[in-house]
């Protein structure tokens, strides 16, 4: 299979794996909601908003799907997003020639909304509540809340959130896809990176 998005994106949907991952998704979502809700935590924005980190996705299904997304957006909306890519990723260029600090909003996130929402990475779902991980043979490890919860929430007894098993399913489901569609290249790519491999004006 050749590596163009487009064809990326059919052969997740053809081999029905859009579906696991929006079922996976949904799980993370309830989790997340029930856990955050015990804390009496919600997302509404913040100064230091989380689409501003540079965050690096794994796995290509979550590519896939998020390109899914993209696709769907208007032509116009779509230029909008590869136009604002190019500038996060000048920017990034920048930072890291620099070694400096890189703050810059996500290029689908439009006026504090998230354009893709629905179809959005796993980290981007996850971010924000304390949490676990135990990764098979490695020790568990805790990982605190982001600066919003620690201000507000920062006092509440930690509620467990594990995050193993999304990781071991999210995992389990990439390398089934990896298998049938024979890519076997490490995948490490912000948003911007995602949009900007669409190349501008495809489809
Ligand atoms: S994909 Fe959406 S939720 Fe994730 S960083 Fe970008 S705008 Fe924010």
């Amino acid at each position: 299979m050749k590596n163009h998005p487009l064809d990326i994106c059919a052969a997740a949907e053809a081999g029905g794996y859009f579906r696991q991952i929006e079922a996976l998704y949904a799980d993370m979502d309830r989790v997340y909601d029930e856990i955050a809700g015990g804390y009496g935590f919600s997302c509404t924005g913040c100064a230091d908003n989380c689409c501003m980190t540079r965050f690096y996705h794994h796995t290509t299904i979550e590519y896939a799907y998020l390109l899914s997304g993209f696709f769907q957006l208007s032509r116009h909306r779509q230029a909008v997003c590869l136009d604002r890519a190019d500038a996060y990723n000048r920017e990034l260029d920048r930072a890291i020639r620099k070694n400096a600090e890189f703050r810059q909003m996500c290029p689908v996130n439009e006026d504090g909304w998230c354009l893709l929402y629905a179809f959005r990475p796993m980290i981007c779902r996850l971010h924000g509540i304390p949490h676990e991980l135990a990764p098979a043979g490695r020790g568990k490890t805790f990982g605190a809340g982001c600066a919003a919860f620690e201000a507000h929430c920062g006092d509440i007894p930690y509620i467990p959130f594990d995050r193993t098993p999304f990781y071991t399913r999210m995992a389990d489901l990439e390398g089934r896809f990896r298998k049938q569609t024979g890519m076997a290249e490490k995948f490490k790519m912000t948003v911007s990176g995602m949009l900007r491999a669409t190349e501008k004006g495809a489809p």
